[in-house]
C-alpha cells in the first residue's frame, strides 16, 4: 500500500530538520519490512511561513525522494492548509495521514494505522491518551470545548486533533464537502465508513512555539461550533419566549398596580434592570444571528480554500 504523510507547516523552521530525520527513520523501516510501497512520501505544505521553512522543505526533496513540498501562496490557516495537502495528494496515495510538524503526535503510531488500514478501516483517529504535557490552560480550555460542542449536539471524537488516517474512499467523499470554515474534526465523522480510534500519549513541542495563540484558538472553537449546529439560533428562540412570557406578567403587575394600587413611582429599579437585561440580550442574540449571517455571506462567494503557489 502507498501510504502518504500530509504535514501543514508554518513558521516551523526550528524544528523541521528533526521531523525529518524522524520521518525518514520510520518510512525507511516501513518500506524495509514490507508493510508500505517504496513510492510512499511525505508531503509539507508551507502555509505561508515568513521564516525558512519553504527552503528547508526544498532541501529536503533534494536529499530523498521521500518527501515532497507545496508551497501556498500565502498564510491559509492549519485547516484549509490540511485540506489543500489532502485534496491535492488524495490521488496519489492509498491513504494519506495528517499530522502536526511539531511532532507532538506519535509517529510510531502510523505503523498502527496502516494496520488498520490494511485490516479495512477507511477512517483511523489518533486519539490522545493522555494530556498531561500540554498546559493546564490549554487543556481546561479543551476540555470545556469538548463539552460545550457534545451540549450543541456535534458529535466529535473527544481528544483527537487532526492526527487520523484517511483511506482514497474517504478522501474522495471529503472532497464532496466544500465548506468555507473548515473544521475537519467536525466532517470526518460524518464521512461514515469503517472507523477506529487508536490511543498514544501526547509529547511536548519539542521545537518553536504554538501557532495557535489564544485569539486563534477562540475563533477555530467558534467554527467548530457555528459551522455545526444552529442550536445557538435554536437558544435565542427559547430565550426570546421566555422573555416574552415573563414580561406579559410584568406587564399585568404594572397594570394592577397602576389601577389599584397606585404606588406607580416605585418600579424604578425594576424599569431598569430590564433595560439593561433585554438590551443585553438583544445585542447577543444579534451576534449570534451574525455569525451565522457571516458564514453564509462567505459560503457565497465561494472563494478558493487555498491556493497553491508551487509543488515539489
Ligand atoms: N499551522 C499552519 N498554519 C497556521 C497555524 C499552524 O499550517 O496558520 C500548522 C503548524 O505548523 C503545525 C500545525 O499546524 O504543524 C499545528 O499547529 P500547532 O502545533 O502550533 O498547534 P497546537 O499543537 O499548539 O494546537
Ligand atoms: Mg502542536
Amino acid at each position: 500500500m502507498k501510504l502518504g504523510i500530509v504535514i501543514p507547516c508554518y513558521n516551523e523552521e526550528e524544528g523541521l530538520r528533526e521531523t525529518t530525520n524522524r520521518l525518514k527513520a520510520l518510512l525507511d523501516e516501513m518500506i524495509e519490512e514490507g508493510e508500505i510501497d517504496q513510492e510512499s512520501f511525505v508531503c509539507y505544505i508551507d502555509d505561508g511561513s515568513k521564516d525558512d521553512t519553504w527552503q528547508l522543505i526544498e532541501t529536503f526533496t533534494k536529499e530523498s525522494s521521500l518527501f515532497k513540498g507545496i508551497k501556498l501562496s500565502r498564510n491559509f490557516g492549519h485547516q484549509n492548509a490540511l485540506i489543500a495537502g489532502l485534496m491535492q495528494l488524495k490521488d496519489s496515495a492509498d491513504a494519506l495521514v495528517s499530522m502536526d510538524a511539531d511532532l507532538q503526535d506519535d509517529i510510531m503510531l502510523v505503523k498502527g494505522f496502516v494496520e488498520k488500514y490494511k485490516e479495512g478501516y477507511d477512517v483511523v483517529y489518533g486519539v490522545r491518551k493522555d494530556r498531561s504535557k500540554d498546559t493546564k490552560f490549554k487543556r481546561g480550555t479543551a476540555e470545556l470545548f469538548y463539552k460545550f460542542q457534545n451540549f450543541m449536539g456535534i458529535e466529535t471524537v473527544p481528544n483527537h486533533a487532526d492526527y487520523r488516517l484517511l483511506s482514497r474512499k474517504a478522501l474522495n467523499a471529503l472532497a464532496q464537502f466544500k465548506e468555507i470554515n473548515l473544521f475537519l474534526r467536525g466532517i470526518v465523522p460524518l464521512l461514515g465508513f469503517r472507523s477506529c480510534s487508536l490511543y498514544y500519549t501526547r509529547a511536548e513541542r519539542f521545537a518553536g512555539e504554538t501557532k495557535y495563540p489564544f485569539k486563534k484558538m477562540l475563533f477555530f472553537a467558534l467554527d467548530g461550533i457555528a459551522s455545526f449546529s444552529v442550536m445557538p439560533l435554536r437558544l435565542i428562540t427559547i430565550v426570546g419566549f421566555l422573555l416574552f412570557v415573563v414580561s406579559l406578567l410584568g406587564i399585568a403587575w404594572v397594570v394592577f398596580e397602576k389601577l389599584f394600587f397606585g404606588n406607580t413611582v416605585q418600579g424604578w429599579a425594576s424599569t431598569m434592570i430590564s433595560i439593561y437585561f433585554i438590551g443585553g440580550i438583544q445585542v447577543m442574540s444579534l451576534g449570534i444571528i451574525g455569525e451565522y449571517v457571516g458564514r453564509n455571506f462567505q459560503q457565497g462567494k465561494e472563494r478558493p480554500r487555498y491556493i497553491i503557489d508551487k509543488e515539489i
